[in-house]
């Protein structure tokens, strides 16, 4: 019952065969390997964008990072979600890669920005002005830090308004796959026929062992997103042990399938939540993740039935949790955690 995070899970079967298959004899290293080369052409296929650039990391605070310094100046803002993992969960490191482009919060209920709220905030950018930052990247999560997902209109209503002002627009996508699963989207549609220019597109937490794609559809950008990888120290040096991860993850619609079955097992979950009496979400479940507040002394009962997960503050005779589920949840486990209830 290990609803902490989706990246408690294992690896894949077919991820870890891909990776010991790769484990035989001579590759080049730095990203010059056969497999990268086919990992390239499954990105392309898969995000219908043949010229797309793919490099790839081992985690996604640099996907992210990386990603974002290639798109702003120190003098600029990433404009994101409050809530958002640039923001609460990657240590500065954003700010850090870019030489200190400024976050500017953005407000929305349910960690999704609207395009108001979006414009409202960039309203309060100095654009122009000597003494102010000046306006760089958006930067939208899908599935987003609440567990909830945009739709590709709500993603291209966002990167409108970020386009109106010039400004180019990054996917933080470390459960990319399971937003198109519960969106019923292509790759292509949530990306760049939505508007996005760059993507952190995840694999590590929907069944790899640690490894995120960057995927850049302006081949423009592809020198300077290199030489800050390499400076930064994450040019993977045996990058075909990367590279096979994420061909296993692709080859077949593995990756969505993984993401089906989360997705599933999420629903499942919630679906059986709505019988527990007094029991309230936060947000609305979409995906694979979920925020229910229930009444105090829960924590303990399921603690002692075995379940692993994240407390969250609550109010006054309350408790909150983030529970998760992925691609290796069983209905078994999902139901004797309701049953423990
Ligand atoms: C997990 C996660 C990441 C990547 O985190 P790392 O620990 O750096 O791999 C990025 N964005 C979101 C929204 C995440 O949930």
């Amino acid at each position: 019952m290990f609803f902490a995070s989706d990246n408690t899970s294992a690896a894949a079967p077919a991820v870890m065969q891909a990776v010991l298959t790769a484990n035989d004899g001579y590759a080049m290293g730095y990203g010059n390997d056969a497999i990268m080369a086919e990992v390239t052409r499954l990105v392309r296929e898969a995000f219908e964008a043949p010229e797309a650039i793919v490099h790839l990391v081992s985690t996604g605070t640099a996907a992210n990072s990386l990603a974002l310094a290639t798109l702003v100046q120190p003098w600029q803002t990433v404009l994101c979600h409050r809530h958002a993992h640039i923001a609460d969960d990657e240590c500065g490191a954003p700010e850090f890669f870019t030489n200190g482009a400024k976050l500017v919060l953005v407000d929305g209920a349910h960690g999704k920005m609207l395009p108001e709220t979006l414009s409202a905030a960039l309203k309060g950018v100095a654009q122009g002005v000597v003494h102010g930052v000046q306006r760089g990247a958006l930067s939208i999560t899908n599935v987003t830090e609440a567990g909830t997902v945009y739709t590709p209109a709500e993603v291209a209503a966002l990167t409108a308004v970020a386009k109106a002002h010039g400004m180019p627009c990054h996917l933080d996508g470390a459960r990319f796959a399971n937003a198109l699963v519960a969106t019923g989207s292509t790759a292509a549609e949530m990306t760049w026929k939505a508007g996005i220019d760059v993507v952190s597109f995840g694999g590590t937490k929907n069944g790899c062992l640690g490894v995120e794609a960057v995927v850049i559809f302006d081949p423009a950008k592809d020198w300077e997103f290199q030489l800050r990888r390499k400076r930064a120290g994450h040019l993977p040096s045996k990058n075909r042990y990367l590279a096979a991860q994420m061909q296993g993850y692709l080859q077949d619609d593995l990756w969505l399938d993984l993401a089906r079955h989360a997705n599933d097992m999420g629903a499942r979950l919630a679906k059986g939540l709505t019988q527990v009496d007094g029991l309230r979400q936060w947000h609305p479940v979409q995906a694979n993740m979920m925020f229910p507040e229930w009444t105090a002394g829960t924590h303990a009962r399921l603690k002692a039935a075995g379940a692993v997960y994240y407390p969250f503050p609550a109010p006054q005779g309350r408790e909150a949790a983030r529970l998760v589920t992925s691609w290796s949840t069983t209905a078994d486990d999902v139901d004797r955690f309701l049953a423990a209830f």
